[in-house]
């Protein structure tokens, strides 16, 4: 049964009705897939079976490929829900057009004052936040919404920007109001129902980091207990951003043990949560695998890493276990 598409923001729909409000974010032009209560991609994919990683964005023409399902047409949104009914949330895709939606997710935790943060980094750059739509988290946090430019992509990071400030861009998504999930319900706060263009200073603060070229240590193959050949920074990272759903901790945790045992560790860790993020690993599980990867390689670094848990060892970098 097709529901009607509600405007945006949707007038009378419950707080938790996720699949209208999925709904009316789509007719809004915001494309959106249907997330279980941990806010992870709801729709399973359809290579879980397959005894090698399988690299396909949708090629296959199922569902199931995460993000890359993202939507606005509102018959495939619900055709993605009935793929799923336990959802209870809806993300929503960073970086498309029209909107090139750009999420800056302030977090309260750990005592961060992240909104005097993106104040203090506004005041440096000269530019002023503008009002905006804001969704309010279950855990008190804040997220802003602005909207960019085609061509102008933007890195998801992870307190890069500036402390307890993430940044959702392409690639990433976020959690819409009208979601419930293990925390609790994700509110549309009062105040802008659109979506304020980012100011071009803050634009240039998130176009993606330069790629700098492997560290030369990535090469030091050879040395008792050092990085493995082939084990690059970017091959790492690119390890990470490949996963499927079921392995992305394992590999994260692969990756991040190569990491850390060449001492690159808290270099590569930005870049290696992004690729998480982009692979739909919440930004708290990835950040807990990192921590267990280097605490796991911690006693035997640096120099006389060993080899990692069987586990762990049995995946190799190009996927093959
Ligand atoms: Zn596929």
């Amino acid at each position: 049964m097709a529901l009607p598409a509600t405007p945006w923001p949707p007038a009378g729909v419950p707080p938790v009705d996720a699949r209208r409000h999925a709904l009316a974010a789509a007719a809004f032009g915001l494309p959106v897939i249907p997330l279980t209560r941990g806010k992870l991609p709801a729709v399973r994919s359809p290579h879980h079976a397959d005894h090698s990683p399988v690299r396909c964005t949708g090629e296959c023409g199922r569902a199931g490929h995460g993000i890359h399902d993202a939507t606005t047409d509102p018959a495939a949104v619900l055709a993605l829900f009935a793929a799923a009914p336990w959802a209870t949330g809806y993300g929503i895709a960073c970086g498309r057009a029209p909107h090139h939606l750009i999420g800056l997710d302030l977090d309260v935790k750990h005592g961060t004052d992240s909104l005097a943060s993106l104040r203090l980094l506004a005041r440096e750059h000269g530019f002023t936040v503008p009002g905006t739509v804001t969704v309010l988290t279950p855990s008190g946090g804040l997220h802003l919404w602005l909207t960019g430019l085609p061509g102008r992509p933007v890195a998801n990071s992870a307190g890069r920007l500036a402390p307890g400030i993430d940044v959702r861009g392409n690639g990433g998504y976020l959690v819409g109001p009208g979601s419930c999930t293990l925390h609790g319900v994700y509110r549309l706060a009062p105040g802008p129902v659109r979506p304020a263009p980012a100011p071009g200073a803050l634009l240039r603060l998130l176009a993606p980091p330069h790629r700098a070229p492997p560290h030369p240590d990535l090469h030091a193959v050879g040395r008792p207990g050092s990085c493995a050949p082939g084990s690059d920074g970017v091959a790492l990272i690119r390890f990470v951003r490949d996963s499927q759903p079921g392995q992305r901790n394992d590999r994260l945790f692969w990756a991040a043990c190569r990491a850390y045992e060449c001492g690159l560790g808290e270099d590569l860790a930005p870049d290696l949560t992004d690729a998480a993020l982009g692979s739909g690993l919440t930004e708290r599980g990835a950040r807990a695998t990192l921590a267990s990867a280097a605490r796991h390689v911690a006693p035997r670094a640096p120099g006389v890493a060993g080899a990692p848990d069987a586990a762990h060892r049995r995946i190799s970098l190009d996927g093959r276990t």
